[in-house]
């Protein structure tokens, strides 16, 4: 019925012997869910602190989650001997700039990411320029050989010369570790909690193995989940159209919000949601990330030029016209300013009205040739072909075909001429600039606390799925890991309850149960689509407490109607059909902070910070006091707090 079902089509033989239901018991002190950079920095760091470590993944870790393609820089390395600010400074500033988290999260990888950076060095991941193939650059510190991007002065990120294959250096230090141990292809379903409660401590979790089928149970004293959350998809649960969605590529798509959704069941507590898929950094017309000419992150700064080959000039973010031949000045603070960030220099602001007026004309493009050589080498073989959106599609494919940085010029996309106006000009991304914000995953992270412990016992959190985006999340989950080994060390074993076990392992097999099932004629993508249509229609622009309940109240019937009609032909159906199952969940979690909005009552949260968790119909709200992580029974410093919390960790550094 299935296969007439989708368009006639039957799947190929499953390579793989398939074993449904046959379970795997595994118990371990630490269970890491999702090795992507923070998961295997987590696990490697646990294990180094002698407790035992289960590391599972649902990919291949060598190139699983967001860096499994490949990452050019590394930021936040606020430590490093050449850094021009501190970590404390970098806070400071950080807490004058809108939308940014300068909260314990945010300092733990500024504290620890240079550490980290350091850790993947002696993996094998390479990062200085030891050939002198840079020798005497602006961007390179002749002494130490490092080459830093971005800002020259501060020098607080740092290009990589191995950064395509980080996770195979990181997967190749886990599997040194003796403590730990590696399950890939092993999804994790669901979280259980002591008595089977909500809201109690964390024991352990289920999983699928996404090959043969089997069921594991891992029984452990503490969890990390490192799952990424859902972050900043351009497909998911407001759309799922691979075709247009040119810029999904921010984050692996396989980050199917598994983690925050398990999370949501099991009472952890979720910050306040404002934007509800509102998104201005994507768009259905975009375009890959970095994947065609421009002068942003991967591409900085590169020369634009207008269809005649005139140069666009650059300003400082003083907007001062920065001299054409000071490419340097594109990358250095300007004056007055301490830091390279928002603003920064960027390309003059009245591109729009110039292109209106004749004087440039679209398209335009990216001239590497028009670059120092060192700073086209940098930008074409350095960050381009280390770049995981950019290393095969640009680098590689454009080297086969021909393509040469020293003559020719990448095109840009060419938007409608009001997107020009837009300040960040970021056409890395095409159109969306200065149109309305589109429909894209915004959740944020967990909520966590001085140790990325959730608010359940035993729950720990770290990388995006804490709050801790970019390549430096890896410090974040290294610090979860040793806090995490550190509370192993003081707790035994929780006990699972079995009728939490059975009633998962229902669910989980119920798609392939069904097969028989005449009624059974949803597909996995149908399943995620029929969420996308009411998550557009009663989340979109638009919003009232009418469209929430409409909403829940729609995939409340979809939860029993069309989700217990879904089926799976094999190991790899069925776990996208879980994840749509996860996606449906985090379409609940979004009307449910949604209505905590509305629910709020006047002032109540003017100056502080509201906290959500499910207690099983609704959002439950509560309040903490605005940068409540400096304040009781915390310290009133980041640095105090830190030298706290990681206290017995340096004390047995130095006794070895
Ligand atoms: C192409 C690309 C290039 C980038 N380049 C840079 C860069 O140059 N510099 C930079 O700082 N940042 C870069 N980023 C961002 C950076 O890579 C991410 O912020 C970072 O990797 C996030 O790490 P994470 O561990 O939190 O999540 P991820 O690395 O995404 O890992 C999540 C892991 O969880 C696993 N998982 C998910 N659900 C389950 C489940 N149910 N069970 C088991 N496992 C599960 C996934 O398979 C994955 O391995 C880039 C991102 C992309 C997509």
């Amino acid at each position: 019925m299935a296969n007439q079902l989708n368009y006639g089509s039957s799947p190929p033989d499953w390579p793989f012997p398939v074993n449904y239901g046959k379970e795997n018991r595994i118990e371990t002190d630490v269970l890491i869910v999702g090795a992507g950079i923070a998961g295997v920095m987590a696990g490697l760091r646990a294990a180094r602190r002698g407790v035992k470590v289960a590391v599972v993944d649902k990919a291949p870790i060598e190139v699983s989650g967001s860096g499994g393609a490949g990452i050019d820089h590394y930021g936040n390395c606020l430590s490093n001997p050449d850094s021009g600010m501190t970590p404390e400074e970098f806070m400071e500033i950080g807490s004058g700039m809108p939308g940014r988290a300068a909260d314990h999260r945010s300092y733990i990888t500024a504290k620890l990411s240079w550490d980290n950076l350091l850790e993947l060095e002696r993996l094998g991941m390479r990062f200085r320029d030891e050939d002198d193939e840079f020798k005497g650059a602006s961007f390179r510190d002749d002494n130490s050989k490092i080459m830093y991007a971005y800002d020259y002065t501060n020098k607080t990120t740092i290009k990589l010369r191995s950064g395509a294959d980080i996770k195979r250096y990181a997967k190749k230090g886990l599997m040194a570790e003796e403590n730990a141990t590696i399950y890939e292809r092993v999804m994790i379903t669901n979280l259980l909690t002591e008595g089977g409660k909500r809201g109690a401590r964390v024991v352990g979790a289920t999983g699928l193995h996404e090959e043969t089928g089997e069921f594991y149970v891992f029984n452990a004293k503490c969890v990390i989940l490192n799952t990424a959350g859902v972050s900043m998809q351009g497909t998911g649960t407001w759309t799922f159209n691979t075709e247009m969605f040119g810029n999904g590529y921010k984050a692996d798509p396989r980050n199917t919000g598994d983690g925050l959704a398990m999370a949501w069941k099991a009472g952890a507590e979720f910050g306040r949601e404002d934007r509800f898929g509102q998104n201005t950094s994507t768009h259905p017309f975009g375009w890959p990330w970095y994947g065609i000419g421009n002068c942003d992150n991967t591409w900085a700064p590169c020369n634009i030029v207008d269809n005649n080959g005139k140069l666009i000039p650059w300003v400082d973010s003083n907007g001062k016209i920065i001299p054409d031949d000071d490419i340097d000045a594109r990358s250095n603070p300007a004056e007055g300013h301490k830091y390279v960030s928002f603003p920064r220099a960027n390309l003059t602001l009245d591109i729009a009205e110039r292109i209106r007026n004749g004087e440039f004309e679209l398209p335009f493009w990216a001239d590497l040739s028009g670059m120092p050589e060192d700073q086209r080498r940098k930008i074409w073989g350095l960050m381009v072909g280390n770049e995981g959106r950019t290393r095969t599609a640009i680098y590689d494919f454009f080297n086969k075909a021909g393509f040469n940085p020293d003559e020719d010029m990448l095109q840009s996309p060419v938007m409608a001429v009001k997107s020009y106006e837009w300040p960040m000009r970021d056409w890395y991304q095409g159109e969306p600039n200065a149109v309305k914000p589109w429909k894209a995953d915004t959740l944020q992270g967990l909520q966590t606390d001085w140790t990325q412990m959730t608010n359940i016992e035993g729950l720990f959190a770290s990388g995006c799925e804490a709050g801790q985006g970019g390549a430096p999340c890896g410090a974040g989950g290294g610090y979860a890991g040793n806090r995490a080994a550190e509370y192993a060390r003081t707790i035994g074993l929780g006990k699972i309850d079995e009728a939490q076990l059975a009633a998962e392992k229902e669910r989980v097999y119920g798609p392939v149960k069904r097969m028989e099932n005449p009624n059974a004629v949803v597909s996995w993508k149908e399943l995620l689509m029929g969420l996308n249509r009411v998550m557009q229609q009663d989340l979109g622009d638009d919003r009232t407490p009418a469209l929430c309940e409409h909403g829940l109240n729609w995939i409340d019937s979809i939860k029993k109607g069309e989700m217990q009609m879904t089926y799976a032909r094999n190991p790899h159906e069925l776990s996208r059909v879980l994840e749509a199952e996860s996606r449906v969940t985090i379409g609940e979690i979004y009307f449910h902070l949604c209505m905590a909005n509305f629910n709020e009552a006047e002032g109540a949260g003017k100056g502080k910070v509201m906290i959500n968790k499910f207690d099983g119909e609704k959002a439950a709200t509560t309040y903490k006091e605005e940068k409540w992580w400096l304040k009781p029974p915390y310290a009133p410093t980041f640095l105090e707090n830190f030298e706290k919390f990681t206290a017995i960790e340096r004390e047995e550094m130095k006794n070895g």
